[in-house]
């Protein structure tokens, strides 16, 4: 919303809440000290890309799924690359990639597979992954 007035100041809000859907459900997302552009006349508040960033992350807290570097992390730690581990969990490169870029959210399900993959060795083989000597060797007792 825009009003004619266009006198806008950044502010810092100490306390920012607001309703987010995510996969089917909404939440309430609450960040503190919001750095957004207010305007003095009608109080409509603009909301930068790191005032963005900043809610999506309290939104992946809030539902409890993988950060987008958590993933990437993992993924490396286990010596895959994308397309590997894209293919050990049946789902297409680009997805992963948009999960890992912070560009999408998984899903609730989507984030069980990939915690299931990451913490559970079993559950690893089971999709075909076989360690390489580089990742044993990391990964060792
Ligand atoms: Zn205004």
């Amino acid at each position: 919303m825009e009003c004619r007035n266009r006198t806008v100041v950044p502010t810092r809000l100490p306390s920012y809440a607001t309703e987010m859907e995510h996969d089917g459900r909404t939440y309430t997302v609450t960040v503190s000290d919001l750095d957004v552009s207010r305007c003095t006349s009608c109080g409509a508040m603009a909301l930068g890309d790191e005032a963005l960033d900043r809610l999506s992350d309290a939104l992946r807290q809030t539902v409890g799924l993988l950060a987008p570097s958590e993933i990437r992390a993992r993924r490396e730690a286990l010596g895959l690359t994308q397309k590997e581990l894209a293919g050990l969990l049946q789902i297409s490169e680009s997805t992963l990639c948009r999960w890992e870029t912070g560009a999408q959210y998984q899903q609730r399900c989507m984030d069980r597979l990939l915690r299931g993959f990451f913490e559970v060795p079993e559950f690893r083989q089971f999709t075909g992954w076989e360690a390489q000597p580089s990742s044993a060797l990391s990964s060792a007792k």
